[in-house]
């Protein structure tokens, strides 16, 4: 039986960045991370594409919070104590700058996560953190004020446990087994299959803003919409995946969503299209784009709008100029099915947020027991929100700990 000071449950970005804080602040204390794969810190590899966004370039607690469908009202007091502008100087410290990109994502500066990677276990081997590979923890059990460990390589004790272990249902289920309520885990993040004739064969065009619906709910989100080969995605699409994941889990990714491509209503626009009508007569609608959108996107909601490649303006009837509006402000597609998003992904549901303390991130229902990153109910919307939840629950983690 080894007895360590802390233990951290997962090798990932949470469990990581707690182990180096603690260190960092209370050299005294030994620390174990204990991880059930033969390296760590997978996700951060992939993350980003391969160049991990870290965080994102957006410094107000109640600005930052409205990108979590889960965890809005939780983490607005823990981004008071650690959020983006103190990630960037983390990681500034240690050597890594970070740089910001237009939608405001932020990056390591050399564009490779491995840079996020090389500096975690660099301050790990600088602290004495011990890291132990392959060692897959199978349960947990309180032992008066301190926890016992079994794992596939041995057994440990600890006064101090955090559990950083992801998404992973067989550790949701020894914190069942403790009481805490599991939340349903359910993805989130991901494009929308959609199979129709208005975007066959135009992969990669990009509406710039649109405004999409999800029929029969309240769910709405605007932003660009990239046509891929299979179906949606791109910002507007994400969002909807995040703050849906639940209602469109229990429809089987089955619903329909309506767009406006052009942000005017059917009425504005069906003025402006007879204004085109009287102003364009002698041209085609199928080669005069208008409204700024990609010229293969407009040509399909043309067709859509029953006519052909030679209608002329001057020859549209009512209810041709009817349904081109429509179909630029009203377009309704059938979503059957998702996808993954390959730039990032997450699970929504964990440990129900009612039962952890967000002022120490420490379980409310059993002392020494603390959470940190995507094992409690918080996701966000794709952009570096996600990893800032970790940096910021295992910061705090650390800092309970030495209190
Ligand atoms: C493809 C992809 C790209 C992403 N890109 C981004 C991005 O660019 N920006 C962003 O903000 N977010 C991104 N995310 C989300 C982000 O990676 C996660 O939110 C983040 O990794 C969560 O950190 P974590 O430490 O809580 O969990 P994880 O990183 O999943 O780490 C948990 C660790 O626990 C270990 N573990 C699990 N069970 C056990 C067990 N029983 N015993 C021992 N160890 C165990 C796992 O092996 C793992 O190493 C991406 C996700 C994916 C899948």
């Amino acid at each position: 039986m080894i007895h360590k000071d802390v233990i951290i449950v997962g090798g990932g970005a949470a469990g990581f960045f707690a182990a180096i804080n603690i260190a960092e602040q209370n050299p005294n204390l030994t620390i174990a991370i204990l991880e059930r794969g033969k390296e760590g810190l997978q996700k951060v590899k992939i993350s980003g594409g391969g160049r991990c966004n870290v965080t994102h370039a957006e410094f107000i607690p109640q600005e930052l919070v409205l990108n979590y469908p889960r965890g809005e009202k939780e983490l607005l007091g823990p981004f008071h104590q650690f959020m983006t502008g103190d990630t960037i100087a983390w990681f500034e410290n240690k050597g890594v700058p970070l740089k910001v990109e237009a939608d405001g994502r932020m990056f390591p500066e050399s564009d490779s996560s491995q840079t996020i990677i090389d500096c975690f276990l660099n301050e790990a081997k600088k602290h004495k953190i011990e890291v132990m590979y392959n060692h897959v923890v199978k349960a947990f059990e309180k032992e008066g004020v301190s926890w016992y460990i079994k794992t596939t390589e041995g057994e440990f004790t600890t006064g101090k446990l955090v559990v950083a272990s992801g998404s992973n249902p067989k550790i949701w289920k020894l914190l069942e087994n403790l009481g805490h309520n599991i939340l349903n885990p359910v993805p989130s993040l991901f494009t929308f299959d959609i199979k129709d004739e208005r975007i066959q064969d135009i992969p990669g065009v990009v509406a710039q803003h649109v405004t999409i619906k999800v029929l029969d709910t309240d769910l709405c989100s605007e932003g660009p919409l990239l046509i891929t080969h299979v179906g949606m995605s791109a910002p507007s699409i994400l969002k909807l995946s995040a703050f849906g994941a639940i209602e469109l889990a229990e429809r089987d990714y089955k619903f329909e969503i309506e767009i406006n491509f052009i942000n005017h209503s059917f009425q504005d626009c069906f003025n402006m299209l007879k204004e085109f009508k009287h102003n364009l007569a002698k041209k085609t609608v199928f080669k005069s784009t208008q409204f700024d959108l990609p010229k293969r996107l407009w040509q399909k909601l043309v067709l859509a709008s029953e006519m052909n490649s030679n209608t002329r303006w001057a020859d549209l009837n009512k209810q041709q100029l009817e349904n081109l509006s429509s179909q630029l402000t009203q377009a309704v597609f059938k979503v059957d099915g998702k996808s993954t998003f390959k730039e990032e992904f997450v699970t929504a549901g964990g440990v129900d947020l009612k039962e952890i303390n967000f002022k120490t991130f420490e379980s409310k229902l059993h002392k020494n027991l603390y959470f940190a990153g995507e094992v409690i109910n918080v996701d966000a919307i794709t952009g570096g929100f996600n990893f800032q939840n970790a940096w910021t629950g295992a910061y705090i983690v650390s800092k309970s700990i030495l209190e």
